[in-house]
């Protein structure tokens, strides 16, 4: 039987006051690969940062739960050790911060928290070569500061380059495939599928069905008002895709 990674019940979140989940439900296996689609406003980056822990929001109701363990109260550090990777849909600049820097201070504190040798930073630098490469990111961009000047699809790169150094369990890639163009949109599939494995999960948020055709995922949800209102296959995106947004949400309301 495949191991349940993700089990997301009944999850009611709020910011400032306002709640934005309202009693969602989710489960990811391993070896799954769930998209997460929705129109603007949906909740989707919200859902994503409260699974990653986001301080900003409160959980008011319901469960997160990784691995059969309860982590709806966990702190952002403590999921990010015990598997969870977010790429976020507009990820940080970080001036006079340098990149390859930053990425093996990343490392070595997952080293550390697993109980597993860290490295210094000759070997930091093969390794952290080789997973660029595994990226097509060019080497460039390890000694630049921390996405300070990248364009939108190379800090997109540079999110995957994380989640291939950090080798979690369950990576969520917030629009990822947003701001890039076809070349680069192909490019950065071939790299989330090479990283796949059958004892990973995965979870894509996007908003065109265009990724999906490069990344075909087992399950696909609708998001709709803090919700996931529909769940099908990959053909479901292909439907709306055909349909839109609010045709396909009438035909479901009705
Ligand atoms: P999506 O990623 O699906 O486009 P978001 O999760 O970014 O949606 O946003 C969901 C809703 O939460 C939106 O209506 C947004 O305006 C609202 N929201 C986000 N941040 C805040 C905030 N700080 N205060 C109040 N509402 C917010
Ligand atoms: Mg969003």
């Amino acid at each position: 039987m495949k191991k349940n990674i993700l089990e997301i019940q009944n999850l009611h979140a709020s910011i400032n006051n306002v709640e934005i989940l309202k009693g969602l439900n989710l489960s990811v296996n391993e070896g799954e690969i769930h998209a997460i689609m929705g129109p603007n406003g949906s909740g989707k980056s919200t859902l994503s940062k409260v699974i990653a822990g986001h301080p900003l929001y409160s959980i008011t109701e319901g469960s997160v739960k990784l691995n059969q363990e309860d982590i709806t109260y966990c702190e952002p550090e403590e999921r990010a050790n015990k598997g969870i990777f977010l790429a976020f849909q507009y990820p940080v600049e970080i001036p006079g911060v340098n990149n390859i820097d930053f990425l093996r201070l990343a490392y070595n504190e997952k080293q550390k928290k697993n109980n597993q040798p860290e490295l210094d930073p000759l070997s930091f630098f093969d390794l952290i070569n080789q997973k660029a490469k595994q990226v097509n990111m060019n080497p460039e961009f390890l000694t630049r500061n921390v996405n300070e000047g990248f364009s939108g699809g190379e800090k997109k790169r540079n999110e995957i380059l994380q989640m291939a150094l950090l080798d979690n369990k369950l990576s969520i890639l917030d629009e990822t495939d947003s701001g890039l163009d076809i070349d680069a949109l192909k490019s950065i599939s071939t790299s989330i599928n090479n990283f796949f494995s059958s004892q990973k999960a995965i979870v894509l948020i996007t908003h065109y069905q265009r990724l999906l055709n490069y990344i075909i995922p087992d399950f696909v949800h609708i998001m709709q008002n803090g919700k996931i209102i529909c769940t099908g296959t990959a053909e479901l995106a292909k439907q709306l895709e055909k349909e839109g947004y609010n045709n396909l949400l009438k035909m479901k309301n009705n």
